[in-house]
C-alpha cells in the first residue's frame, strides 16, 4: 500500500471516537469484518449469502455499507449537508479515503472521517439486529442513531463543544464545516 494511505489510515488513532470504534474501523477499512462472504471465505458454512438489508445481492463489505440500495442513500444524505455530488467509490480503503482526503472545501476533514465511522459502526450494529434478532431496516432510524452517536462522541471529547443534540442535529451544515 502506498504511503501516503498508510498514514491516512494511521489516522484512524487519532480521531476522537472510542477506541472499539477505531478497531471496527481498521477491520472494515482492511475487509476484516465477519460478513458472509468473509466467513464463507474462512470456510465457514452461511446458509444465506444475502445482504439482509435488500435480499439482493451477496453480503460482502463493498455492497453492504456503501453499495446496497438500503445504505446509498445514508451516503448521499450525508453529502447533501456539505454540498458534495461527487461518485462515491465502492470499497471500504477508497470509501474512506475519499471521506479524508477529497472534501469540499471548508469541511472539517477529521470531524467528517468520525462521521464515517459512525455511520459505518451504525450499519453494522443494525445489520447485526437484522441478523440475530430479525428487526427490520430503517434507514431514518439508522440515520439517528448515527447522529446521536457522533454528537455523543464530540460532547464527550471536545469541551468546547456545547451544543444540545437539537440544534447541531437542524444544521448539520454548519456542524461539518465551521
Ligand atoms: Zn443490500
Amino acid at each position: 500500500m502506498e504511503e501516503r494511505q498508510e498514514l491516512e489510515f494511521g489516522e484512524i488513532w487519532k480521531l476522537k471516537i472510542p477506541l472499539k470504534t477505531a478497531v471496527f474501523t481498521w477491520r472494515l477499512i482492511r475487509d476484516r469484518l465477519p460478513t458472509k462472504t468473509n466467513l464463507r471465505r474462512r470456510k465457514i458454512e452461511v446458509d444465506d449469502m444475502l445482504c439482509p438489508f435488500c435480499r439482493n445481492k451477496e453480503e460482502g463489505a463493498d455492497h453492504l455499507f456503501f453499495n446496497c440500495s438500503k445504505t446509498l442513500p445514508l451516503w448521499w444524505e450525508s453529502m447533501s449537508w456539505v454540498n458534495l455530488t461527487t461518485a462515491l467509490p465502492q470499497n471500504p480503503r477508497d470509501h474512506f479515503l475519499q471521506h479524508g482526503t477529497e472534501l469540499a472545501e471548508g469541511v472539517k476533514s477529521k470531524r467528517w472521517k468520525c462521521w464515517w465511522t459512525a455511520l459505518t459502526w451504525t450499519i453494522w450494529q443494525h445489520r447485526n439486529k437484522v441478523v440475530f434478532q430479525n428487526a427490520t431496516f430503517h434507514g431514518s432510524k439508522l440515520m439517528d442513531d448515527a447522529l446521536l452517536l457522533l454528537w455523543s462522541w464530540t460532547r464527550a471529547m471536545d469541551k468546547d463543544f456545547t451544543l444540545h443534540f437539537n440544534q447541531w442535529s437542524s444544521n448539520l451544515k454548519e456542524g461539518f464545516c465551521n
